[in-house]
């Protein structure tokens, strides 16, 4: 067989096929026994919910170039997971006189009816395999849950054959990973806010993670120490899906000891709904909200409504802690970007008076791209309508954003002219003229050292 112009192509659908079956190092041999070069094999690996195409599109583009005229997979469900798909493949494959092979069972002729409907029948019964296993990957975690089998351990809880103990194991930067699980609550307790237990925590243990998995180490992020002292599994219980907040608790009684007792979880749970009490509503970002910036390259959050302060710990990779925190009152902020916008005033004109194209979203673009490859084969007409729905959906949403747009850009231009312009303006209105003028405000401790506006609008230095 001659396959110097031949591509290879695998598709596993979960990881674990990669890392405990290699299957995907298997079906790379195979292609490779029968002569193609391992520079021409391509493969995806699927998790659940990701579609990972990467290399199956990159084989479609080979095809449509020309660069490929030969495709070999190891069977008909390692190549495709619907039926749609391979509508659109079949489309390609047969413009561009490219043949795809199984090593499992021969040419597809893909020139014949006999072999198009074959290739449709493949298609379908490669879908029925893959939702028949999804159902039995559920069912895997329904026997788990009905075993009650413990999985996925917190930080300070450990799981020895398949149940919780607590973890006694030393905690590499001294004491044990009981003891400073504890001290996480119990350092809790006694600032009684989430920020500054990190703060505390993260100046006693260093900012460096202790191993890989998530349980190894206690969180540095206020979310995930919320979602670790509402956990179940440290409390004794056991239970799926408490590390993500989501809880499904298997166990009426507790099956193992617990980090805190009683009346310790009693405080933590009062602070805890004490803080969530304080939490302002989601509708009520202020105006700058996610444009101030801390000199040191931290993205500043709101603090009791007046002041934006640096949020070092949000950030991966910003430094240990920063000495520039101080609070900059939101009300300074605003007029200081107010008074930024006018001094641009002359080329916030312009720019807003300048054109602007409209241009296709990805949506857009992959439904076109979609419709090309229906061509006008007649047994696609379904399809292609249901598409040509959704396009003139899209672009008349996109028609009236455009509108809303052009008479907010009418707004912007008095700006310059009338300075009574942002008393008339409320809170949501003011956000909305920032965020398209403001790309960044720079803050050291209560001070604006420098606004960045829109690209092409300049910066203001203060
Ligand atoms: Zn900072």
């Amino acid at each position: 067989m001659q396959l110097q112009h031949a591509d290879g192509y695998c598709r596993v659908s979960t990881p674990k096929q990669v890392k405990f079956g290699h299957a995907l190092e298997r079906y790379i041999e195979d292609l490779e026994f029968i002569g193609i070069d391992r520079s021409r094999i391509f493969w995806d690996v699927e998790s659940g919910a990701s579609s990972g195409r990467k290399g199956y599109n990159l084989i479609l583009d080979r095809v449509i170039a020309g660069i490929t005229k030969q495709v070999f997979v190891p069977c008909f469900d390692r190549f495709l997971r619907s039926p749609l798909l391979w509508e659109e493949a079949l489309v390609e494959f047969r413009k561009h006189g490219a043949t795809l092979e199984l090593l499992s069972g021969g040419l597809i002729d893909l020139n014949s009816p006999e072999g198009i409907y074959k290739s449709r029948i493949d298609a379908a019964a490669a879908a029925y395999v893959r939702e028949k296993n999804q159902k039995a990957a559920l069912d895997g975690w329904a026997r788990t849950r009905r075993l009650q089998k413990a999985v996925n351990p917190p930080f300070g809880i450990k799981v020895i054959d398949d149940k919780y103990y607590v973890n006694r194991e030393p905690y590499p930067k001294g004491g044990s990973v009981y003891e400073v699980a504890r001290d996480v609550g119990l350092t809790y307790i006694s600032d009684g806010t989430k920020r500054g237990t990190i703060h505390k925590l993260v100046q006693k243990y260093g900012l460096e993670r202790v191993g890989q998995r998530n349980g190894d180490d206690f969180t540095r992020d206020r979310n995930k120490l919320t979602i670790w002292l509402r956990n179940p599994v440290i409390r004794g219980y056991t239970c799926y899906f408490g590390n993500r907040g989501k809880q499904i608790i298997v166990s009426p009684e507790p099956t193992h000891e617990a980090l805190f007792t009683p009346l310790e979880f009693d405080q933590i749970d009062r602070l805890l709904t004490a803080s969530s009490r304080k939490l302002v509503p989601k509708g009520t970002l202020k105006p700058l909200s996610g444009l101030v910036f801390c000199e040191c390259g931290s993205r500043c959050i709101k603090r009791r409504n007046h002041y934006y302060c640096c949020d070092v710990y949000d950030a991966p990779g910003s430094p240990l802690d920063c000495d520039r925190r101080g609070g900059l009152s939101i009300k300074e902020a605003e007029a200081a970007v107010i008074y930024a916008i006018s001094l641009q005033s002359k080329m916030i004109a312009a720019f807003v008076d300048s054109p602007k194209t409209t241009q296709d979203t990805p949506e857009q673009e992959e439904l076109k791209r979609k419709l090309i490859l229906l061509g006008d084969d007649a047994d696609f007409e379904e399809s292609r309508q249901s598409i040509l729905k959704k396009l003139s959906v899209l672009r008349h949403q996109a028609g009236s954003r455009e509108k809303d747009f052009n008479i907010r850009r009418e707004q912007l231009v008095t700006i310059g002219a009338n300075p009574d312009f942002w008393n008339g303006l409320i809170e949501t209105d003011r956000r909305f003229v920032f965020l398209q003028l403001i790309e960044r405000v720079v803050k050291s401790r209560d001070r604006i050292l420098r606004i960045d506006l829109a690209p092409g609008l300049g910066s203001v230095t203060f």
